[in-house]
C-alpha cells in the first residue's frame, strides 16, 4: 500500500507542480500588459451570465451542432469525473474508498459511467471531424490549417487514456473481492446504474479476484499519471483554454465585442509627451486583457472558417493572427518580465502589412469565437500605430483620409452637394440651421454615400418618400452634415476620427438633436455606440427599424405590386454589430408579393460584402473579391433582387452582378426602394444608374 501512495503522489507531486510553476509564469506575463481599469468595474451580474452562456451553456460551441455537442459533453464530463478523479486518490489510501453520504448511491456511478461513454463518444467524433478536415487534405479550406494538429491529436489520446483507464480500474474493482460473498472495492453495487464499468468487470471476471485487485491499483496509479501529465500539457499547449477560457469570458466586453471600438484613446495633443504611443507598436503595448487572449485561443479555426478575408484567399486569418501574437508574446516573455530590452515591431516583422489591412471588421470572428477573443481591437490598435506613430498604411486610402479632412467626406465630393438628393423629391425636406423645430420628430442623418453616391442616393429618396408617406416629420442637416468618421477610426486614424465626431456632436447638440433616423448602418453603429463615449447620446434608430414599425403599426402597408424572389443581405453593421436582424425581414414579409429566400450565410452569420473596415478605399488585388464571393452567393439563391439596407453593400453587391453581367435580371435594391415598388411607385431603377462615387 505505501509503495502505491508514494508512486501516485509522487507523479501527481511532479505534473501539478510542474504545472503550477507554468501557470505562474503565465499570471505574471499576462499581468504585465497595460490596465485594462474598464474590465474589472462593473457589475457581477453580467459577468455572472457570460459564464452561465459561454462557459457552462457552450452557446456559441454549440452553433456547429456536432463538434459543439462533442466539446459539451467533454467539458461537463471532465467536470463531473471530478468526482472520479478524487475517488481515484481515495482508493490510494484504501481501496474501499467511497464519498461519505452520497459515495455508494448507484445514480453517482450511473453518472460517472455515462460521462465516461458520452467523453469516450465525443473523442471519437473529434477525430472523424479532425480526419474530414485534415489540413493535409483540405488546407487553407481546413479550419485547423497552421493550427498545431499534432498537439490536439496527441490530447484527444490523453483523454481517451484517461477514460479508458477509469473504466479499466473500475472493472478490476468490481472483481475485487474485499468481504467473500458480500463487498469489493467498487463502491457501487447495482450493474443498472455505472453499466459501463460492469461490462469492463465481466470482461476482467475471469482474471480472478487477485489479479484484478492487482490491476486495480495499476490502473488507478497510470490513471493519476495520465492526468498528471495532461495537466502538463495543457499549461504548455493550446489547451490552456481548459483553464484560460472561463477567465476570459469573465473579463471579455458585454454583450459582445463588437459594436463600439473598445478604447477610445485620449487624443487631447496637450495631453502628449515624448512617451506617449498611440496604438500597438509591439507587444508590450497590449493590455492584460489582449494578452489573455492570446493566451486563451484554442486553435479551433471558427474564426477563420467565417471570416471573408480569407475565403477569399487574403493572408488574413484572424485565428493565425491571434496565435502569431501570442508566440511573440511567448517569445518576448524575457522582456516584458523585466521590463527591459528590446522588442520587435509587430508590423511588419510578426504581422505582415497585408494581414493588416486586409480586415473588413466584419466581425464574423468575434462572433465564431466560443471563448470571447477581440480580434478587431487588437487589429485596430496595430493599424492606428502604423498610421499615428508611422505614417505606414496603403497609399491609395490617403487620398479617402485627406477627403475627409478636408471635405467631410471620403470621396472629396463636397458638403455643398449633400441635400441635392433631395431636388428630385416632390415634397419638402426641412433643412435644419437652427434647432429643430417642435414639429420635427426626427432628425435624418443621410450619411456620405446616402448623399452623394448616385446609386445610394436611390435607396436614400426612397426611405424619405416612406416615412413622408407613413407620416413621419423628419429634417436633415444637409450641407452641415459630415463624415461620420467611420471609415477613418477603422482605418487607424482616431486623431481624424475624433475631430469629425466631436465636430458632428457639437453640430448634433447646437440643432437640439434627440432622435435620430440613421441610413448607414456605419453611421448608425457610429452615432449609437460611439458617440456616447465623446458627449454624444442621441436615440438612433436605423431605417429598417422604423420601416418594421410603420409596418407593424399600420403607418405604412405595402402594396402588392411586386412580386418576385429576395434574397437579404445583412450588413455586417447593422446584422451582426448591432443585431438589428429581424426587423428587415419583417419588412419583406409584409410586402405580399416577396418569397424570400436566405443565404447559406446570413443573419448574425452573414458574409460581409467587402466594403467595411476603410476596405472600400483600399485596393483589394490579393486573392478574390469579397463582394464577388458574396454576390455568387446571392445569385446562387435565384433572387431576382438582391435586398439590403447599406449604401455600401448596395454599392459593392451592384458591381459584383454587372461584374457577372447580370444586371438585367438581378438588382440591387435597398429595403425601402422594395417597399415603394410595392406600393405600384415608379419602378425604382436599377442601382447601378448614373453612378458617381465609386469604390477604389
Ligand atoms: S473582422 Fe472580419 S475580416 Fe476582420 S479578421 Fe475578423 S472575420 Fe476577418
Ligand atoms: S480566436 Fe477564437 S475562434 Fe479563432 S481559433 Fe482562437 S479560439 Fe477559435
Amino acid at each position: 500500500m505505501l509503495i502505491r501512495i508514494i508512486v501516485g503522489l509522487a507523479v501527481t507531486a511532479a505534473g501539478f507542480g510542474m504545472a503550477a510553476r507554468r501557470f505562474r509564469w503565465l499570471g505574471r506575463l499576462i499581468r504585465s500588459g497595460k490596465p485594462a481599469p474598464d474590465r474589472v468595474k462593473g457589475s457581477i451580474v453580467p459577468k455572472a451570465e457570460a459564464e452561465v452562456a459561454e462557459v457552462a451553456g457552450q452557446r456559441k460551441l454549440l452553433q456547429w451542432t456536432v463538434p459543439g455537442l462533442a466539446h459539451f459533453f467533454t467539458m461537463w464530463g471532465f467536470t463531473i469525473l471530478m468526482l472520479t478523479i478524487v475517488e481515484a486518490y481515495g482508493a490510494l489510501f484504501q481501496k474501499t474508498f467511497h464519498f461519505p453520504l452520497i459515495g455508494t448511491w448507484n445514480w453517482v456511478g450511473a453518472i460517472e459511467d455515462f460521462f465516461t461513454v458520452a467523453v469516450l463518444v465525443a473523442i471519437v467524433t473529434f477525430s472523424v471531424i479532425r480526419v474530414k478536415n485534415a489540413p493535409a487534405r483540405l488546407d487553407r479550406r481546413s479550419r485547423f490549417y497552421g493550427s498545431h494538429n499534432g498537439a490536439a491529436w496527441l490530447v484527444l489520446v490523453m483523454i481517451a487514456g484517461v477514460m479508458v483507464t477509469l473504466l479499466l480500474y473500475r472493472g478490476a474493482q468490481i472483481n475485487s473481492v474485499v468481504t467473500p460473498g458480500h463487498n469489493t472495492q467498487f463502491p457501487y453495487g447495482s450493474s443498472w446504474g455505472p453499466f459501463a464499468s460492469h461490462i469492463v468487470g465481466k470482461l476482467l471476471h475471469p482474471l480472478g479476484s487477485g489479479t484484478n485487485s492487482v490491476l486495480a491499483t495499476v490502473f488507478i496509479l497510470v490513471n493519476i499519471a495520465i492526468i498528471s501529465g495532461f495537466i502538463v500539457f495543457i499549461s504548455y499547449s493550446k489547451h490552456l483554454h481548459i483553464f484560460m477560457a472561463p477567465i476570459n469570458v469573465a473579463f471579455s466586453r458585454r454583450p459582445r465585442a463588437l459594436g463600439a471600438l473598445d478604447k477610445t484613446p485620449d487624443m487631447d495633443m496637450e495631453n502628449v509627451d515624448e512617451d506617449t504611443v498611440f496604438g500597438v507598436g509591439d507587444i508590450s503595448h497590449f493590455n492584460w486583457k489582449q494578452m489573455l487572449d492570446f493566451a486563451t485561443c484554442t486553435e479551433c479555426g471558427r474564426c477563420q472558417s467565417a471570416c471573408p478575408a480569407w475565403n477569399t484567399d487574403k493572408p488574413l486569418s484572424p485565428k493565425l493572427l491571434i496565435m502569431e501574437l501570442r508566440d511573440n508574446m511567448f517569445a518576448s516573455s524575457q522582456q516584458l518580465l523585466s521590463g527591459q530590452g528590446e522588442l520587435t515591431s509587430l508590423v511588419p516583422n510578426v504581422i505582415h502589412p497585408d494581414v493588416l489591412w486586409a480586415c473588413t471588421t466584419c466581425g464574423a470572428c468575434v462572433n465564431e469565437c466560443p471563448v470571447d477573443i477581440e480580434h478587431i481591437d487588437a487589429i485596430i490598435d496595430m493599424r492606428r500605430y502604423q498610421v499615428l506613430m508611422e505614417s505606414e498604411f496603403p497609399s491609395e486610402a490617403g487620398l479617402m483620409l485627406r477627403n475627409v479632412e478636408n471635405q467631410g467626406d471620403p470621396w472629396g465630393l463636397g458638403q455643398a452637394k449633400r441635400a441635392e438628393w433631395t431636388q428630385s423629391l416632390d415634397f419638402e425636406i426641412p433643412v435644419i440651421t437652427g434647432t429643430i423645430p417642435d414639429d420635427i420628430e426626427y432628425l435624418y442623418w443621410v450619411g456620405c454615400a446616402g448623399a452623394l453616391d448616385e446609386r445610394a442616393r436611390k435607396g436614400v429618396q426612397s426611405t424619405a418618400r416612406m416615412l413622408h408617406r407613413a407620416g413621419v416629420t423628419f429634417g436633415i442637416l444637409g450641407p452641415k452634415e459630415s463624415c461620420t468618421g467611420d471609415p477613418v477610426r477603422r482605418f487607424g486614424n482616431e486623431y481624424l476620427y475624433q475631430e469629425q465626431a466631436k465636430a458632428n456632436i457639437e453640430t448634433l447638440n447646437q440643432a437640439g438633436a434627440k432622435k435620430i433616423i440613421a441610413s448607414c448602418p456605419h453611421c448608425f453603429n457610429t452615432i449609437k455606440n460611439e458617440y456616447p463615449a465623446l458627449g454624444g447620446d442621441y436615440e438612433v434608430i436605423h431605417h429598417a427599424q422604423l420601416l418594421e414599425h410603420l409596418v407593424r403599426t399600420g403607418r405604412l402597408t405595402p402594396g402588392s405590386s411586386y412580386s418576385g424572389k429576395v434574397t437579404y443581405h445583412d450588413p455586417c453593421y447593422l446584422g451582426r454589430h448591432n443585431r438589428v436582424i429581424d426587423e428587415p425581414r419583417t419588412v419583406l414579409s409584409a410586402i405580399p408579393g416577396v418569397e424570400q429566400v436566405e443565404m447559406r450565410r446570413c443573419k448574425e452569420r452573414g458574409f460581409c460584402c467587402g466594403a467595411g473596415g476603410a476596405r472600400m478605399w483600399m485596393e483589394e488585388n490579393i486573392g478574390k473579391r469579397v463582394n464577388m464571393e458574396r454576390t455568387e452567393e446571392a445569385l446562387g439563391t435565384g433572387a431576382d433582387v438582391v435586398s439590403t439596407a447599406c449604401p455600401y453593400c448596395m454599392i459593392m453587391l451592384d458591381d459584383a452582378v454587372r461584374a457577372h453581367q447580370r444586371e438585367d435580371d438581378v438588382r440591387v435594391l435597398d429595403l425601402s426602394q422594395l417597399v415603394e415598388e410595392s406600393l405600384g411607385a415608379p419602378g425604382p431603377e436599377p442601382a447601378g444608374a448614373g453612378a458617381t462615387a465609386a469604390p477604389a
